[in-house]
């Protein structure tokens, strides 16, 4: 269903002002831009008036028309002008507009209010031979609310057509099905009248009073400079009053005093939703309710006049005092005989919106998941659109609505994404200074190894030559020692900048674990240390770099070792993970412990609080850094003078991860970089 008014996505700022305002709920939020729900909009041009960015557009009207008006057809090419128009040119006299419409190429031009003062005299008839209460209304907008959201009170409402299509139906008779009729008024409802089903084929196209103000400026017409010209026959009467509060009950002679409770004129948006509220709860008495959905049609989403509320009625009772002075009253009576007997009768179609009540069990699944997990976060601002957070969790469960709409929720998103971003920025640093120091490390090391070597080999040279108890021998010796230890960091810088390919293979947790064990168990320094390892049987094998996993291994518990200088008990363990396809490794030690501002810093390179020449401070980033590429974590739980437990979980089968054995540098480094939340320091 085409819709008349849509949205200019470019130029929404999502400022939910439509929303808002819309009667009908048909302004639904999709990616963060409004959309017009054709099948629930009643056309009432609310939005148009509301949206401070022009966002709103109408569906054109001018482009058909200048087509019907070009064409050669000897038909006539009638204008339809709403009796609002002196309000809509205040500056120009009235009956110059009509010269205007003629000089665009209608070929005739009458007046709206001659089909109202028809349908005046068939409401009066209608409200004298009724009990119930009766809507009395020429607004589509009314119309279209009431088929689609309270088709209920359809019953009450006056079946007769409204002035626009009761003045065509007058214009058919006179100039034939073939005349070309053209409605120009204040309304943009009207637009979507033409194509309701029931008063179809009367009215070909429907303009607003801007949309004409657009084509005398194409047409390069100045109405104040047309000559004045009078209105096609048949002339009307208090039809013209129509568009002022309670014109309609003037022109029907119905008594629209205040006193009198029978009768009762409704006009605005909120005073007409709150009355068909109270009619359809049978709480209105009264006879007679006169409905208009705006301000009166003076305030007409489609005419953007300069004047006030009461300049637009002054003038049009100016104009209609004045062509009432003029008017032959008998000619006026001979008119409406003549076309007493066209059928003003319509009928109306219960169009009601079937609206999916969402289970409550859904509206609060949304609310929990916007943040307000209890009624005081509800804080029903209004700025989404809705009266309440509850009803935009409503919206939200009928796919018309998003929670983003939510100012508090999007407010609190944003500052999540702020930290997030700042914490991603941080890591980037704390990347790229790995990155750096990654090649450093390579090229220092490159260049220092073929000098030490050199160093080394002559310093054994030299130690050969001397004789047995040559005092320069301590001081060769000395030398050897330095260098070979300098051999190591350079080694240790090597590995730490080389990490990036894993070789997998198939291994079994006991091979992984095992010769680590024997390993550590033959050197001095875990002379003092009991070491208890135990491999949980029901592991199946793993595919992992098994080298590398070894240096992990390895890494860990001479750590161990030297947080246990007076001996104590390393315990390594190896057994399935709680998640699935994941085994863990969990090293502990009754040692030293780890304070608690040193957690943060352990996996960083070269942090070591280990005297100057006992160690690199490579060793757990390295470990960290190679658990990284097997798509594992290594967490720490540490106790001061108790002890230390690093624990290691990762993926069975690295095969399960393509990527895990091609890492670019840069991945590298993000991979070695460590993360503090990793670490968990002990009570
Ligand atoms: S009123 Fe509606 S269309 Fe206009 S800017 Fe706001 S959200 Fe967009
Ligand atoms: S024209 Fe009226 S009903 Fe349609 S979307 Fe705009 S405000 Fe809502
Ligand atoms: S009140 Fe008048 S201008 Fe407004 S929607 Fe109804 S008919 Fe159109």
């Amino acid at each position: 269903m085409n819709c008349v008014v849509s949205t200019i996505p470019e130029r929404c700022k999502r400022c939910y002002c439509c929303v808002r305002e819309c009667p009908a709920n048909a302004i639904q939020i999709l990616n963060g831009q409004a959309v017009v729900l054709a099948s629930r909009c009643v056309g009432c041009g609310n939005c148009l008036k509301v949206c401070t960015q022009n966002a709103k557009s109408v569906r054109d009207g001018i482009s058909p028309l200048l087509l019907r008006l070009a064409e050669a057809h000897p038909h006539e090419k009638v204008a339809l002008l709403a009796p609002s128009f002196p309000a809509a040119f205040p500056s120009t006299d009235p009956l110059r507009i009509v010269g205007s419409l003629r000089a665009l190429g209608f070929t005739r031009v009458a007046e709206v209010a001659f089909g109202a003062d028809l349908v005046s005299e068939a409401y009066r008839a209608h409200v004298a031979q009724c009990s119930d209460p009766v809507i009395t209304t020429p607004c589509p907008a009314i119309v279209e609310y009431i088929e689609k959201y309270n088709p209920e009170l359809i019953p009450n409402l006056a079946p007769i057509v409204s002035p626009m299509i009761a003045a065509g139906k007058v214009m058919r008779e006179k100039y034939g099905q073939d005349a070309f009729l053209a409605f120009i008024g204040p309304c943009v409802a009207k637009k979507v009248e033409i194509l309701d089903p029931n008063v179809a084929d009367v009215i070909d196209e429907a303009l607003t009073f801007d949309e004409l103000i657009t084509l005398f400026a194409d047409a390069g017409i100045d109405p104040a400079e047309q000559r004045a010209a009078e209105f096609d026959a048949p002339r009307a009467y208090l039809g013209q009053i129509y568009p002022v509060s309670g014109g309609l009950l003037k022109s029907a002679g119905i008594s629209s005093d205040v006193m009198d409770e029978e009768v009762i004129v409704v006009e605005g948006r909120q005073r007409c939703l709150n009355m068909i509220n109270e009619i359809a709860q049978g709480k209105v008495n009264s006879k007679l309710i006169d409905i208009l959905f705006c301000e009166g049609c003076i305030n007409g989403p489609g005419m953007s006049s300069p004047l006030n509320y009461y300049e637009k009625r002054e003038s049009i009772i100016s104009f209609v005092k004045s062509r009432h002075r003029l008017l032959d009253q008998a000619e006026w009576h001979d008119s409406i005989e003549e076309y007493r007997d066209i059928d003003l009768s319509r009928v109306y179609e219960d169009r009601r919106i079937e609206e999916r009540v969402p289970e409550e069990r859904e509206i609060q699944h949304i609310l929990l998941t916007m943040g307000k997990r209890e009624s005081e976060d509800q804080i029903n601002c209004a700025a989404c659109g809705y009266v309440s957070c509850r009803e935009l969790a409503i919206a939200v469960a009928q796919g018309i609505a998003e929670k983003e709409m939510c100012l508090q929720y999007t407010i609190d998103n944003l500052e999540r994404s702020h930290l997030e971003l700042a914490e991603a920025q941080a890591q980037l640093i704390q990347t790229e200074k790995l990155a750096s120091v990654g090649q450093l490390a390579a090229g220092v090391a490159h260049e220092i190894n073929n000098p030490l070597g050199t160093i080394v080999l002559y310093s054994h040279l030299l130690l050969k030559q001397l004789k047995e108890m040559d005092p320069a021998q301590e001081d060769i010796r000395f030398i050897i020692a330095e260098a070979e230890r300098c051999r190591n960091i350079v080694s240790s810088l090597l590995n730490f900048a080389r990490q990036g390919k894993l070789v997998l293979s198939e291994v079994s947790a006991e091979d992984l674990v095992m010769p680590i064990a024997a390993m550590i168990g033959k050197r001095d320094e875990f002379s003092e240390i009991d070491i208890d390892v135990q491999v949980d049987a029901k592991l199946p094998p793993l595919y992992v770099d098994i080298d590398q996993m070894k240096q992990v291994l390895l890494n860990l518990a001479m750590n161990a070792c030297e947080a246990m200088p007076d001996g104590g008990t390393l315990r390594i363990v190896a057994e399935p993970a709680s998640t699935p396809r994941n085994f863990l490794v969990r090293i502990s030690d009754t040692g030293s412990g780890i304070p608690k501002e040193n957690m943060s810093r352990l996996f960083t390179p070269f942090f070591t609080t280990k005297q100057i020449g006992k160690g690199t401070g490579l060793g757990l980033p390295i470990a960290y850094g190679i658990v990284k590429l097997h798509h594992g974590q290594i967490t720490v739980q540490s106790e001061v003078l108790k002890g230390s437990t690093f624990t290691i979980t990762m993926p069975m089968d690295l095969r399960d991860y393509p990527a895990a054995a091609q890492m670019s540098p840069r991945e590298l480094a993000a991979a070695l970089s460590p993360l503090p939340h990793n670490v968990h320091p002990g009570k």
